[in-house]
């Protein structure tokens, strides 16, 4: 429905400290036109600062920020072409959804036919037709949130920034938000940027992520490149649900590992004694010492060779019980190589 602006995105060497403090450490990132990218990262990584760079809402001390092509270190906010959907920022609690999201247009003074014809088009693009009279108390944070949304994208930016948005919804409703989100990215074809320290969220909604540790980027890549290459023992670590073991050639198969190494559950096989065992060559002795019903997955904390990993069984699996010894047979490992560490 929007026309396609010419849209990518590019920080070079850029760096924002704030007193002594060193939110941003030299930053490099590029991203191509109609991508949804997502920075992951732990809390106090750096993440929405980028994104306030991108914005204007903070300016960086040294390097260069090219939005399309042009460079906006020096563009106020509201020249920047941007769209942008914050968790805390709120809709105007005075304004229905129709004022809401005709807002922007109305202070680009367009005419009231066009506002009009453009408002009630994005009413029907969030599915929220026949709420256009209702106020922002009168909706669900979902149904909220997809007004944030509208809202951003009524002016046809050529960049669309989301700050966790959608951080202060319910697990369920923010699952189906995400898909929602995903598909009507793809529609509208905007260029992306979405702020998590969720690493769930970003692997599923984003084309690519940006991940980012103290200031920096630790790795750029696609989910999968990611997920299952992970270039510095951070990266390694932070995605998967994981353990880190010290001394990983201990462990049956990995003897010729020196040093650490990251095992993610989906890569354990756990055996009950009288289960039969495909790799008894390569099983080491465990102790289950914690087991987690999760619902669709029984969680266990093994005790093996002094660590403790996590693993799976399926909840159709015969159940084991704290205190069982089990057998562990370790598919495949995460090399941490400590000298590629980034600080
Ligand atoms: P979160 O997920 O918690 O929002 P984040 O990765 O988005 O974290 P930022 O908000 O970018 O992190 O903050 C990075 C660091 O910079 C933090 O340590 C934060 O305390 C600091 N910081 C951010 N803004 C300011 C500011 N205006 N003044 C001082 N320090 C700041």
């Amino acid at each position: 429905m929007s026309e396609k602006k010419e849209s990518y995105v590019e920080l070079k060497n850029v760096n924002k400290s704030f007193g002594g403090f060193e939110a941003s450490k030299d930053i490099n990132i590029n991203i191509k036109k109609g991508h949804l990218v997502a920075l992951l990262g732990p809390s106090g990584s750096g993440k929405t600062t980028i994104l306030k760079m991108l914005a204007g809402l903070e300016n960086a001390d040294s390097g260069d920020i090219y939005i399309a092509g042009t460079r906006v270190n020096d563009v106020k906010p509201k020249d920047r072409g941007i769209g942008l959907v914050f968790q805390s920022y709120a809709l105007f609690r005075y304004k229905t959804v129709y004022e809401n999201i005709a807002f922007g247009l109305k202070i680009e003074k367009r005419d009231k036919n066009y506002i009009k014809k453009r408002v009630n088009e994005l009413i029907e693009l969030v599915g929220l037709k026949g709420m256009e009279k209702r106020y922002p108390r009168q909706l669900s944070g979902g149904q909220r949130q997809r007004v944030a949304f509208a809202r951003a994208i009524a002016t046809q930016p050529q960049l669309l920034l989301l700050d966790e948005p959608f951080a202060a919804i319910d697990t369920k409703v923010r699952k189906e938000l995400r898909g929602w989100l995903r598909e009507l990215i793809n529609e509208v074809g905007i260029t992306s940027i979405v702020v998590t320290h969720d690493q769930e969220e970003a692997l599923e909604l984003a084309d690519e992520i940006i991940l980012t540790n103290h200031g920096k980027v630790e790795q750029t890549g696609t989910p999968s490149d990611i997920y299952n290459n992970p270039k510095t023992p951070f990266a390694a670590a932070f995605l998967g649900d994981n353990s880190v073991i010290e001394n990983i050639s201990e462990f049956k198969g990995f003897e010729g590992i020196p040093g650490k190494a990251v095992i993610r559950p989906e890569f354990v096989n756990v055996y009950a004694q009288d289960e039969s065992i495909e790799h008894a060559a390569s099983v080491d002795d465990a102790v289950v010492s914690k087991v987690v019903f999760k619902g669709n997955i029984i969680e266990l904390k093994l005790n093996i060779k002094g660590s403790e990993i996590t693993a799976y069984r399926n909840v159709g699996q015969k159940q084991v019980i704290q205190g069982e010894n089990v057998k562990v047979f370790i598919r495949k490992v995460f090399e941490i190589d400590d000298t590629k560490a980034s600080s």
